[in-house]
């Protein structure tokens, strides 16, 4: 349906149409023009990787409040980096065995309504979770109380840790301050949590001691990069196991405002970050679609959306045999997404045209969550009005 060819059309594979929102599984979101042409220009030259973190980690630290920022690759190799700081500490010796951890503290807390799939990524540091509370049966209870997290607290904890999400009971206030009665460090997962950009320095303000946020998801930076903001030797024990340092231990120069040379023992070896490999391309790309996610009104990029989920909640109602609901419809200040059911004689099941729609080129991927209830989803947040359009027209011809 798109007139320009697209690098995808030129290798046979085909493009998809994202009715899902930022799922990576099917490109995140799209990066913004000039970052990405940010990034060819960061192709050509060369540039001292050091630097260039420390550059970013300026930036991150100005718009976070944090005393440190680094730039990651992905908010999941975020946490895994927060994870191993919060292991090895300035320790060479640990950072040298990681992910083993025989004989050193290595247990991260998190309470059970936070945990989720991305939690593979404090285990790829080496830590073991420990999960506290349990879920409620509708009879109101807290999924966690505070002293269940003090109780789960032992010698061998090195951080507790907290995924910031609207169904979360416990408080980041509480969790903080549990946490650090004990001296622990609170690594926030806040991977989704922007917009709204005052995220960006709420968690940190609140007490948190490192931060994770995607930088390929609503920043729309490259799909390969994070954002880590906490304290200062924390984010020194990041860049001990993330940058590659140097090859004669007499000129090891690494960036200043990140590494203490006088803390640590000398030049370290590779770290467990350093399969983690974030580009000088990534880095500058990060870097500008930040500043401009920051200069973007987001009040109109709600705008947008919400016109477009109106455009397809109007053109499927008015279509035969769908069953259409629109959620936060009155409320502004969040994304209208739509829940669309199917009730057509002799026609599909909503799984038959999920999958139809999926196998169609261009591909149209539809949100499957609540495939259960006999419905799909739909984020009208990137699309465009045309891609809209079209897809409404795919919907309905797949009816019949
Ligand atoms: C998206 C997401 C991640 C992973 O972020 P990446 O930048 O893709 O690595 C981690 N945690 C949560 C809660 C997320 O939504």
């Amino acid at each position: 349906m798109t007139s320009n060819t697209t690098v995808y059309d030129e290798l046979g594979v085909p493009t998809v149409i994202n009715c899902v929102g930022e799922q990576t599984r099917v490109g995140g979101t799209l990066i913004r023009p000039e970052a990405a042409d940010a990034m060819r220009r960061a192709a050509n030259a060369y540039v001292h990787l050091g630097d260039l973190q420390a550059r970013a980690g300026e930036l991150i630290t100005e718009v976070t409040g944090a005393e440190a920022g680094y730039v990651t690759n992905g908010a999941a190799s975020a946490l895994t980096l927060a994870t191993a700081a919060c292991i090895a500490g300035d320790s060479y010796e640990i950072m040298n065995k990681l992910p083993r951890t025989d004989d050193v503290p290595d247990e991260v807390v998190i309470p059970s309504a936070h945990r989720n799939e991305y939690e593979v990524a404090y285990r790829v540091a080496g830590a073991r979770l420990v999960s506290v509370g349990m879920n409620d049966l509708g009879n109101g209870l807290e999924s966690v109380e505070p002293w269940e997290i003090q109780a789960a607290i032992t010698d061998s904890t090195v951080a507790v840790t907290y995924v910031d999400r609207p169904h979360n009971q416990l408080s980041l206030r509480t969790v903080i301050d549990v946490a650090h009665e004990n001296d622990l460090p609170v690594i926030v997962d806040a991977a989704a949590e922007l917009p709204p950009k005052e995220n960006l320095h709420r968690y940190v303000e609140a007490g948190a001691d490192l931060v994770a946020f995607s930088g390929g998801k609503a920043v729309r930076g490259p799909q390969t990069t994070g954002i880590l903001a906490g304290r200062g030797s924390l984010v020194q024990s990041v860049a001990l196991q993330q940058l590659p340092s140097g090859t004669h231990e007499d000129l090891w120069d690494p960036p200043r405002s990140l590494i203490d040379t006088e803390s640590v023992p000398g030049m370290p070896r590779h770290g467990i970050g350093r399969p983690m490999k974030v580009g000088k391309e990534e880095l500058v790309g990060l870097i500008c679609a930040l500043q401009l996610f920051l200069e973007e009104d987001e009040r109109e990029v709600l705008q947008e959306w919400n016109e477009r989920g109106k455009l397809l909640s109007e053109e499927l109602r008015a279509s035969e045999g769908l069953l259409v609901s629109v959620l936060n419809e009155k409320d502004p200040n969040r994304v209208t997404e739509l829940l669309v059911g199917v009730d057509v004689e002799g026609g599909p099941d909503v799984e038959t045209l999920i999958r139809a729609l999926r196998n169609e080129d261009p591909r149209i991927f539809v949100g499957e969550r609540t495939l259960d209830s006999g419905v799909f989803r739909i984020v009208p947040k990137n699309l465009t009005t045309d891609e809209a359009r079209y897809v409404v027209e795919r919907i309905r011809a797949n009816l019949s």
